[in-house]
């Protein structure tokens, strides 16, 4: 059976001009591994016993960038599923889009990571260097641009 993961691709937007597009201004949250190759990624990880996939997701990004459900706003239609091979086993990633409500906010990070950055969508396509990753990103933005 495939290692179950979820996660939040976090989002935050500066407050824009009325005449602005609603993707203007939206940088992506990466964390960057304390571990392995040290890719970026968003904040994830693995579904506990008892747990549902969208308690995980919140929990890790609790957990690896200090977020709290409160401060987030969970955008609904988009979930994304990625599959891919980790230490030899099968992996299953599920990924929810977020808005973090203060732009301002701050981030905390767990041992897990090392480093984070706020990211427009072309950056973070080139520090998420797997290519399902990118395609998630850019997904999770053509989305965002299709809302009102
Ligand atoms: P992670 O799932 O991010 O904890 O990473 C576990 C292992 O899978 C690491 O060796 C990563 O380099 C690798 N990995 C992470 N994301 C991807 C992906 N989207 N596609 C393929 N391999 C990945």
């Amino acid at each position: 059976m495939a290692v179950r993961a979820c996660g939040l691709i976090i989002y935050r937007r500066l407050q824009s001009a009325p005449s602005s597009k609603v993707t203007d201004g939206i940088e992506y949250l990466l964390l960057q591994t304390s571990y392995g190759t040290h890719h970026w990624t968003p904040p994830k990880g693995h579904v506990d016993p008892g747990e549902d996939d969208l308690q995980t997701a919140f929990r890790e990004t609790q957990e690896e960038a200090g977020l709290q459900a409160n401060q987030l706003t969970l955008i609904e239609g988009y979930k994304k599923v990625l599959h891919y091979p980790a230490h030899g086993k099968p992996k299953t990633v599920v990924y929810w889009l977020a808005e973090v409500k203060d732009y301002n906010t701050e981030i905390k990070l767990s041992e897990e990571h090392q480093a984070f950055q706020w990211l427009k969508l072309e950056d973070a396509c080139k520090f998420a260097a797997y290519e399902d990753m990118q395609t998630t990103l850019k997904e999770a933005h053509e989305f965002l641009c299709s809302k009102k």
